[in-house]
């Protein structure tokens, strides 16, 4: 029986309070009577039910004894559930002290005045500061430099209006007061009972989510960039294409996902090719190469592609990703450079590298496959007549026809090359083991040369017939060197041309031993200037009545070993090798010296020095300049200074001419044109040149009584200078009989044998 006196112990909640520290201060208990208390008084009540009425025996104070028992009971076992309880307790408030310590965001509380007040020991560790040195801090002071200001004013905003809308920002701030992060800010600023607001903030670092949101569009840009990409799956279907991809195939992501890149392929690539392709894909993950694909639109491209196998952690092949870009135009750009780099832009021939080239791998050929192979050098006859009196236009229509009449002589295996100018050259390959089978193989190609080239040809409108000169030789092998061949054909085609020109003369023997002598006179004449082995002559020249009224400077060269040489043994070799160009400064020089010399004296004073100038010399572009600067030099009198010029020479580029001799006669130069009658000049080219005096050439004179037509040659053009208004000079004069006829027809001025011949200029002043 439950006695009513005995007050119950209504459980239900029990208050722990603790201090900062942690520790527990008191142990309070609160609430109402749970169904737990009620069921401990139940059963120790049951317990200590009395058995016997002296068990019931009611003491002094008036409780029957078995309910002091039960009551006792009830109270331990009241105990035992606090003391259980506590303990849960205890644990929950050690769960919720590391949670807070140790979540993985930090958690600060910021007084009114921006000062932390409270902090979690992540926040302090994302800080990078130990959780005293944050309190009482300013948050500012971890907040990066440049994010000071907004974080400024969003406190000063935040804490003036505060609000129970959570709000969330993101800053960069500072770890261990240096390393800058990404950090993400919840805020919420709440204004308690006292009235002071309170900032409290939950941080996370997430710079590791923001770089990955760098890389994501990275990756993004990459992916959409001007190469065409796609991944597949790793049984190569196409999973997803980039923009790029659907630009350069024309196949759209839903045309082509789904597919295999099969629909891709241009049916160009032999199994080979696929083989070597999947072999380096499987053994290297990755494969790269050029590729012919096929477009929506069916037409084939090339395309520079990359393919990489990607791989899983695991090592299980996940996609294949391939990026290509379409080469097409730079192909072509390629091919463009390569032909410009390669061929004749013309005559579409190879070009002088190409044929080196060729002739290299000819060279190698003719070892392995035991055969010969032949270098025909084709020059044609009087190219440059056609050039000068018809045009360059007639000469590049003739040029074309001649390479397209080349290409259909020979085999597809030989090459037809133009080395420039009316030069071109064939190589034959594949010739007969024996030398001389190939010579004859080589001669029936060089004779068809000859005749298809001889046919007459259409020049816009214009018949017109050409020879060529060809010149031959063999190969077979190393033991000529590469650059020497080239060297043998020309020297043939010269021979060649020598003989008469329509003409095909293989290279032999005696053409070896003069090429060589040329060769050594080569060695020599580079030496000769540096040596000063030249010397000037000097042929007067005089008039009607036997005044000697200038000299012509004729160069020689005093060969240590040969003698003294004319220029027909030199000048043509140093005008091919460009040594011209400083034995014609070393000529104006001494020239210009002659001068200086000739102006104090009364006898030559008057006198015209006439000065021999190559086409090479004159069409360099500083011509004019050099020659004033020479006569300034020395003070020479350029009104004594004569150039004599040929026709060919000025017939190049006929403009330029006009203006360099306008210049130069400004000054007081003189122009004479010599050899003339060899050439072709007009009349009207003629009355443009400001000439002062012809020349007319010694073969003309020599023929004077002898040959009518040069007769009549020479009175054609004393004729014509009359006509004109300009000087006439006869050159190579050796008879009276000559010089009479010359005076009977009006020309006064002479030179040549009959008066003097060339010597140098000690030899000339003693006879004077
Ligand atoms: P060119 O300018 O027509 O020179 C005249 C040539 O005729 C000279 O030959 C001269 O010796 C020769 N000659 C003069 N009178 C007679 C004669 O009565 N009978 C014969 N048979 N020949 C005569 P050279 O000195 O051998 O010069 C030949 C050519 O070499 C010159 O022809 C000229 O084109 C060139 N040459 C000479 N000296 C120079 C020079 O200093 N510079 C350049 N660029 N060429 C030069
Ligand atoms: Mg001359």
């Amino acid at each position: 029986m439950i006695g009513p006196a005995l007050p119950r112990l209504y459980g239900g909640m029990i208050l722990i309070e603790y201090g900062r520290s942690g520790a527990r201060l008191a142990t309070r208990y609160i609430g109402l009577l749970s169904t737990h208390y009620q069921m401990l008084r139940e059963q120790a009540e049951n317990r200590e039910a009395p058995l016997s009425p002296e068990h019931d025996a009611t003491p002094a104070d008036g409780m029957p004894m078995h309910e002091l028992l039960a009551h006792n009971y009830e109270l331990e076992r009241q105990n035992e559930a606090l003391r259980q309880n506590q303990v849960v307790i205890e644990q929950a408030r050690d769960r919720y002290h590391n949670l807070y310590e140790f979540a993985p965001i930090g958690y600060i509380e910021l007084a009114h005045n921006g000062l932390v007040s409270t902090a979690n020991l992540t926040a302090a560790e994302l800080l990078g500061v130990d959780r005293p040195q944050l309190l009482g801090q300013h948050l500012a002071h971890f907040i990066a430099l440049s994010d000071r200001t907004r974080w400024q004013q969003l406190f000063t905003s935040l804490v003036e209006f505060p609000s129970n809308k959570r709000q969330a920002f993101d800053f960069k701030m500072l770890h261990h007061n240096k390393v800058v992060f990404d950090a993400h800010l919840d805020c919420l600023c709440d204004t308690p009972a006292n009235g002071l607001p309170t900032l409290r903030l939950t941080l996370t670092d997430i710079s590791a989510s923001k770089q990955l949101d760098h890389e994501l569009q990275l990756a993004a840009i990459a992916f959409d960039s001007q190469e065409g990409i796609f991944i597949t799956d790793a049984d190569t279907v196409i999973l997803r294409v980039n923009k790029a991809f659907t630009a350069i195939t024309g196949f759209s992501p839903e045309e082509i996902v789904g597919n295999t890149p099969k629909l891709l392929q241009s049916g160009r690539h032999d199994k080979v090719f696929y083989r070597v392709l999947w072999t380096s894909l499987n053994s290297k993950a990755s494969w790269q190469g050029e590729i012919w694909n096929r477009r929506k639109n069916g037409e084939i491209y090339p395309a520079w592609m990359t393919i990489t196998a990607v791989y899983d952690n695991a090592g299980k092949l996940k996609h294949y990703v391939a990026a290509h870009i379409d080469i097409g135009a730079t192909k072509a750009a390629y091919e463009q450079i390569e032909r410009l780099v390669f061929y004749d832009p013309l005559t579409n021939l190879a070009n002088r590298r190409l044929l080196t080239e060729r002739l290299h791998l000819g060279v190698a050929a003719s070892i392995r496959n035991k055969r010969h192979g032949a270098l025909l050098f084709i020059d044609l006859d009087n190219f440059k007549w056609l050039n000068d009196t018809l045009g360059h236009d007639m000469g590049d229509l003739l040029l074309k026809q001649v390479a397209q009449r080349l290409m259909g002589i020979v085999r597809e295996i030989d090459t037809v090359a133009r080395l420039g100018g009316d030069e071109f050259v064939v190589m034959l390959e594949g010739l007969d083991r024996q030398a001389e089978e190939a010579a004859i193989s080589t001669e029936v190609v060089g004779r068809k040369i000859l005749d298809t080239l001889n046919e007459p040809y259409q020049l816009a409108g214009h018949d017109y017939r050409c020879s060529c000169s060809i010149g031959a030789t063999l190969f077979y092998g190393y033991t000529i060197p590469e650059v020497d061949l080239l060297r043998h054909v020309d020297f043939a085609m010269y021979k060649a041309k020598h003989n008469g020109r329509n003409n095909l003369c293989f290279f032999d023997h005696a053409m070896q031993m003069a090429l060589i002598e040329r060769t050594a006179l080569e060695a020599d004449l580079r030496q000769a200037l540096v040596k000063g082995q030249f010397v000037l002559f000097y042929q007067k020249q005089v008039s009607h009545d036997n005044q000697i009224v200038g000299v012509e400077a004729l160069i020689r060269w005093q060969h240590p070993a040969l003698g003294l040489l004319e220029p027909a043994q030199f000048i043509s070799l140093a005008e091919e090798t460009g040594l011209i160009l400083p034995i014609g400064q070393w000529l104006l020089e001494t020239a210009c010296r002659q001068l200086e010399q000739w102006a104090g004296q009364a006898q030559t004073c008057q006198w015209l020095l006439s000065v021999n100038i190559s086409p090479i010399q004159f069409h360099q572009p500083n011509f004019v300049q050099n020659i004033i600067a020479l006569l300034d030099q020395f003070a020479a009198n350029p009104h004594q200074l004569k150039l004599e010029l040929t026709e060919s020479l000025v017939l190049i580029n006929i403009n330029e001419a006009i203006t360099k001799m306008n210049t130069l006669r400004d000054k007081g130069v003189r122009f004479s044109m010599d050899n003339f009658g060899t050439g072709c000049s007009s009349l009207s080219h003629l009355a443009q040149l400001p000439l002062d005096q012809l020349k007319i050439d010694r073969s003309f004179i020599q023929n004077i009584g002898i040959k009518p037509t040069d007769t009549l040659i020479v009175k054609t053009i004393i004729a014509m200078t009359q006509t004109l208004g300009i000087k006439v000079i006869a050159e190579g004069v050796e008879t009276v009989a000559q010089r009479n006829f010359l005076l009977q027809h009006g020309c006064m001025l002479y030179q040549g044998h009959l008066f003097g011949r060339p010597m140098p200029w000690d030899e000339f002043a003693e006879l004077l």
